[in-house]
């Protein structure tokens, strides 16, 4: 298994921890600090009553392929997690990035800069004398999962009387290649746009009423870089004809690379509010989570069947979990002793994701 999983040199799946620093609010409030980083290993030291209501700390030790601890900065995240995968996805290479926690944990502050660097090294590749004359192109678009409905977070229809009568469609190409019907992509031809494009799509996010924190938190966030081939006459032709290849602007999937910010994880337990809207959107955050989890385990120990039906999550990222797949995921903890009881679950759900 081991020789499978580490064909060119890149792990099929890692999954790394990043603990952030205490903030202001903890430090103010003098929580404790309740996990401590070691190598590849952290502790969880949970604090805990005995009947009798003598205190006591339960010990929790867990490994990983690495432990980013609070201090790591954005660029080493990168360094560890995205960059490695890069050049193969010029090898028909498809990949996801997850991170995952509980509201607050980072992951946002995670991910938010990793496309721009991806953009950046797939762009230099772009341009290197073993692709330069290839015909590529690189393509960015990103959209939500809300309540299991997909959600163009780059929709540039003003007009429209709220952002969500925007819903879009999925559907399989003759290839096997997941399409969303009418989702919009851009090419990226300087890298700058990259970044308007993520903060266009982030200020887009699911806000409700409630506030933007509280709604950002109930969607899954994907941003998709995809390596395309461009065969200027052929293509031509097809979208004049039907378009039928599925892909707005022509072109063959060459590789991708995805970025999926996670709903946060604490979400899927919101099963027994009040709410009624809510008690759905729990359910299917729940839902979807599980389901991710099946799906990289069953990568994992090489399965046949993967099982995506389990949600739109994971139908969504099908063609990313079959043939040439990687998974990276960064799943995010929050050191205060009040999301103890968060991170422990973060932490095992990210050990059977192992
Ligand atoms: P999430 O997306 O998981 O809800 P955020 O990414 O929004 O969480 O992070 C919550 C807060 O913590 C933000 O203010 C963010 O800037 C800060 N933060 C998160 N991770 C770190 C980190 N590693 N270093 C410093 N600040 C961080
Ligand atoms: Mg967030």
């Amino acid at each position: 298994k081991e020789s499978n999983s580490r064909e060119n040199n890149v792990a099929k799946i890692k999954v790394v921890v990043r603990k952030r620093p205490l903030n202001k609010k903890e430090l103010s409030r003098k929580e404790d600090d309740v996990v401590s980083v070691c190598d590849n290993s952290l502790t969880v030291h949970e604090p805990k009553l005995k009947v009798d209501l003598t205190a006591y700390v339960e010990r929790h030790e867990f490994c990983f392929d690495a432990v980013l601890d609070q201090q790591v900065t954005n660029d080493e995240v990168y360094r560890e997690t995205v960059q490695p995968i890069i050049p193969i996805i010029f090898q028909r290479t498809k990949a996801t990035c997850f991170a995952y926690g509980q509201t607050g944990s980072g992951k946002t502050y995670t991910m938010q800069p990793l496309p721009l660097r991806a953009a950046e090294d797939l762009v230099r590749l772009l341009h290197h004398p073993t692709y330069r004359n290839q015909k590529f192109k690189l393509w960015l678009s990103y959209f939500e999962i809300y309540g299991g409905k997909l959600y163009d977070l780059l929709s540039d229809r003003k007009s429209a009387p709220f952002f969500y009568n925007q819903k879009l469609c999925m559907r399989e190409d003759g290839r096997q290649q997941v399409c969303i019907v009418g989702l919009q992509e851009f090419e990226v031809l300087d890298v700058q746009i990259v970044k308007e494009y993520i903060e266009r799509g982030n200020s887009a996010r699911s806000t409700g009423s409630t506030g933007a924190n509280e709604e950002s938190s109930r969607s899954h966030a994907i941003l998709q870089l995809v390596i395309k081939k461009h065969n200027e006459v052929k293509d031509t032709r097809r979208h004049n004809s039907s378009n039928n290849d599925g892909n707005e602007k022509g072109g063959k999937v060459v590789g991708k690379i995805s970025f999926i910010d996670l709903a946060g994880s604490e979400r899927g337990a919101d099963t027994t509010d009040n709410d009624r809207q809510t008690r759905i959107e729990g359910a299917e955050i729940n839902k979807s989570l599980l389901a991710l989890k099946e799906c990289i385990r069953a990568l994992d120990n090489d399965q046949l069947h993967i099982p995506f039906r389990g949600s739109k999550l994971t139908e969504v990222l099908r063609d990313s979990f079959v043939g040439n797949s990687r998974t990276v995921m960064i799943s995010c903890i929050s050191p205060n002793a009040g999301s103890c009881e968060h991170t422990l679950n973060t932490l095992r759900y990210a050990d059977r994701v192992k």
